[in-house]
């Protein structure tokens, strides 16, 4: 039994064809409870370790345990996968059903689970992403956030320990993104749900305890949001940026301004008043 919840063990794995890795000795452990954000410019390898961890990938060498599951395991592939959610980029190649209440409990009626507890299931997962009014509606008459909501819901059905999501806001407006991300955060700071986020947005991944950069198949920095934005120039370095106020903030300090560095506007209007009020 492994100690930590997910724990990736020197993962190398090579797509068919490829003369570079995809990953390249990845170690990553993540606790039972994390809000993790997973960063890195294209191609970094961010999605290849995403389908890692329930086993739609598995290591070529290395290993990947998750939940206490080797995903190598085969035998163990249909626990694996209801233990641990994934929800991807695009909400239209998700959703499956006519009504938003059938799509969410798709998965579990192809488990045979019982009618009653599936209308219980149902209902508390529509509830949790607040889209219970809309339980009747038809799923492509939805906004891209209600319609990703809705594939959270699918996956919380299933009860999973861990949620794992590939970019769920790329496709998004920024309203759709910023109830994604509420929901997100609400379901791991109430239900204690280990959530592992891949995205591109720093803001996002700034509300997060803890980001990962990926970079050419390799971790590249692993810390908590403020030591990570501490880099800005080796984040730079690999195509990134730090969010808009934390650069304010870097720009200022340069300038001989003691304002503390601030890693969201909130954080940032506190600093401010900080400085001006003492
Ligand atoms: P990211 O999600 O960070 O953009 P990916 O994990 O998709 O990165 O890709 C990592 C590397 O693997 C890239 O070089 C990409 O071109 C390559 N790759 C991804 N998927 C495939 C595939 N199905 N076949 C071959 N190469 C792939
Ligand atoms: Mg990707």
């Amino acid at each position: 039994m492994a100690e930590h919840f997910i724990s990736c063990k020197n993962v190398c794995f090579n797509y068919e064809g490829r003369s570079d890795a995809a990953l390249k000795n990845v170690s990553l452990n993540i606790d039972k409870g994390e809000l993790v954000a997973v960063l890195g410019h294209n191609g970094s390898g961010k999605s290849t370790l995403a389908k890692h961890l329930n086993g739609i990938l598995t290591a070529q060498s290395g290993d990947v345990e998750v939940a206490g599951y080797n995903t190598k395991d085969e035998n163990n592939i249909f626990n694996l996968r209801s233990r641990v959610g994934m929800v991807f980029q695009n909400p239209d190649n998700q959703l499956v059903a006519t009504i938003v209440e059938e799509d969410v409990a798709f998965a579990l009626e192809n488990l045979g689970v019982e009618p009653k507890e599936i209308r219980k299931r149902v209902d508390e997962a529509l509830e949790a992403v607040g889209m219970s009014e809309f339980k009747l509606s038809q799923p492509h008459k939805l906004s891209g956030g209600q319609k990703q909501r809705v594939a959270i819901a699918g996956v919380l059905a299933m009860s999973p320990d861990c949620i794992v999501l590939d970019e769920p806001t790329a496709m998004l407006d920024p309203k759709g993104r910023a109830q994604v991300m509420d929901t997100i955060i609400k379901l791991n700071r109430e239900r204690g749900i280990t959530v592992v986020l891949i995205t591109h947005f720093m803001e996002e991944a700034a509300l997060c305890d803890r980001i990962v950069v990926m970079n050419d198949g390799e971790v590249f920095l692993d810390g908590e949001p403020k030591e990570v934005f501490k880099h800005a120039q080796k984040l730079k370095d690999v195509g990134l940026a730090v969010p808009d106020v934390t650069s304010l903030c870097n720009s200022l300090q340069k300038l001989g301004v003691e304002i503390e560095t601030s890693i969201n506007k909130d954080e940032f209007i506190e600093n401010i008043q900080k400085l001006l009020i003492g």
